[in-house]
């Protein structure tokens, strides 16, 4: 967990367990403010859509747009897993997240993990319908 004032490494002062998340107190070595944080064995969380829509979070509809792009790609259910969770707790804190922000992550999951995948998911998550924008990120990926 890294300083949101600084970015600097922090430690925990105190960590107390509550009903449905732990509560931790973290200060910041370098600058040496303090702030809390709360992790959820279940996310509460909504996903704010493009057109302003909120939604409740979802693993499985998550899970599912990646599988959807790892069809038939040598990637293990326990690797999609994995990003899955990178991509949790990556927004374990927040309360709402928008959907922008998911897409980007699982495209940066995906970018490292498959080429396939990523243009796929890339294609649909960010609709190129403009042929020569779906092009150049071909390319870039190939460079
Ligand atoms: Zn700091």
């Amino acid at each position: 967990m890294h300083c949101p004032y600084c970015s600097g490494e922090t430690k925990v002062v105190d960590k107390r367990d509550g009903e449905d998340s732990t509560r931790r107190r973290r200060e910041c070595i370098s600058c040496e403010k303090r702030f809390t944080t709360y992790e959820r064995p279940n996310l509460n969380l909504n996903v704010v859509k493009k057109d302003g829509r909120r939604e409740a979070y979802s693993r499985d509809k998550l899970k599912a747009g990646i599988l959807r792009a790892c069809e038939k790609r040598p990637i293990s259910i326990d690797t999609i897993d994995a990003a899955v969770d990178r991509i949790e707790k990556a927004v374990w804190d927040t309360d709402e997240v928008t959907s922008t922000e998911i897409g980007e992550r699982v495209m940066a999951e995906l970018k490292t993990m498959d080429k396939i995948a990523y243009i796929r998911f890339a294609s649909v998550y960010r609709e190129f319908d403009d042929p020569v924008a779906f092009e150049r990120e071909v390319r870039l990926l190939r460079s």
